[in-house]
């Protein structure tokens, strides 16, 4: 039976899950970006369970009060009615931001001041029920300090926190109300020992929801990427490009498109081998790589021997001057190759510039780079033409569309 391998993160160095999946994070925490990423991953996965968690609540605070109101023959004294009431209200509250369209936004704020109320109110109110002569409900905090880590949609750290403090607040409770001290010791260790079982067995489970997070985020990097050069391929670059031309039409932005073709290259593979022409494509991938240094900047492998650096909202001058800074870059890596006239691998760059309009399309842009590029071609190669589109108000269909 052939078992699936862990991914392998000495593959991809300048990755942040990769990177936290090596680390292994024993303090169940990510770097703050990714932590927060998580944050929200965590929470939009526990969302059912979190609707369980306060239906559950709600269920067992209303059956207590049933039966401390109704059905206990003592009437129940003024102060754990007050104590019920606050329960009953915080779990309501709890409740409304879990059902809540703005559950993401407002849960786990409401829940860090709700989930310790609860278990504060409840410890006091527990703490009073003897004095009116009423069984206590110890079981209510039992099942909350189980449920807040399985249910709470708290991350570990912070129900472990909730459950220290439930644990205070029941000592001080039982204690102020005048139990014997051999009862507060007794009823703070069983929930202790409750809290201890519940996070021991939620740490692991969290452990691997982090796992299972760094290692989707690692494969949807891995998606993104061409395996060869490790730049990103085709499909990740069609995605950036339609969003950056979105923009670009919302901002009224331009737009700049830089197709780069290594010149002669079937003549290097023949002569050097193929493995010495991975090679090179890959320093000519590190060369492009270089010029995308602006967030909205993409480098891609577009195919082959072809790569496309997108530019946003850049002046022609300066354009031109990246893309002949880019061609000399490629020179200098200084590939040796016999068969072109420069004696080192070279490239050609078509480059078009556009200010993306309704009516235009983002594939012509593309293809105007491409007919830039022909010419630089036919020109003799190693150089760079440029289609300059700037401000002319082209229609549609005068993007041409490929064939
Ligand atoms: P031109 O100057 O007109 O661009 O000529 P060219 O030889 O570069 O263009 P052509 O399209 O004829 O050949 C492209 C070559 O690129 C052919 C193919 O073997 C090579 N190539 C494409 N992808 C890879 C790759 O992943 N590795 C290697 N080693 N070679 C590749
Ligand atoms: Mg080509
Ligand atoms: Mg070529």
């Amino acid at each position: 039976m052939h078992l699936p391998e862990p991914l392998e993160h000495e593959s991809f160095p300048d990755s942040a899950y990769a990177k936290e999946l090596h680390r292994g994070f024993p303090d169940l925490r990510f770097s703050p970006d990714l932590e927060r990423n998580f944050q929200a991953f965590h929470l939009k996965h526990a969302r059912a369970r979190v609707r369980f968690f306060q239906l559950a609540l709600g269920l067992l605070a209303i059956t207590t009060a049933v039966k401390l109101t109704v059905l206990d023959a003592v009437p129940l004294r003024q102060v754990a009615l007050g104590w019920l009431g606050l329960v009953i209200s915080a779990c309501l509250g709890l409740a409304l931001t879990s059902w809540s369209r703005f559950y993401e936004r407002l849960y786990l704020p409401t829940a860090r001041v709700l989930l310790p109320l609860v278990a504060a109110a409840a410890a006091f109110g527990i703490a009073d029920l003897r004095i009116g002569g009423h069984p206590d409900p110890f079981c209510f905090l039992t099942t909350f300090s189980i449920a807040i880590f399985f249910l709470g949609g708290q991350r570990f750290r912070e129900a472990l926190l909730i459950n220290i403090f439930m644990v205070g607040a029941l000592g001080i409770a039982l204690a102020h109300a005048g139990w014997p001290a051999a009862d507060v010791v007794y009823y703070a260790t069983l929930l202790v020992i409750t809290g201890a079982v519940g996070g021991f067995v939620y740490q692991g489970i969290e452990r691997q929801l982090r796992t299972s997070f760094l290692e989707r985020g690692l494969l949807s990097e891995m998606v993104a990427r061409d395996g060869l050069t490790g730049l990103k391929n085709r499909g990740a670059f069609d995605d950036h490009y339609g969003r950056l031309w979105q923009q670009a039409m919302r901002e009224r932005r331009s737009l700049a498109l830089l197709l780069i073709d290594v010149d002669h290259f079937k003549a290097y593979n023949d002569r050097y081998g193929h493995q010495a022409g991975d090679e090179a494509l890959r320093r000519v991938a590190q060369a492009v790589q270089r010029f995308a240094r602006r967030p909205l900047d993409i480098a891609a492998r577009y195919g082959g021997e072809e790569f496309l650096l997108a530019l946003y909202d850049l002046g022609a001058e300066h354009v031109r001057e990246i893309a002949e800074q880019l061609r000399e870059s490629i020179q200098a890596l200084a590939i040796q190759h016999g068969d072109s006239s420069a004696g080192v691998v070279t490239a050609s760059v078509g480059v078009s510039i556009v200010s993306p309009r309704a009516g235009r399309s983002a594939e012509g842009a593309v293809q105007l780079a491409d007919e830039a590029l022909y010419a630089a071609k036919r020109g003799g190669r190693n150089g760079i033409r440029l289609v300059d589109c700037y401000g002319v108000n082209y229609s549609t269909g005068a993007f041409r569309r490929s064939a």
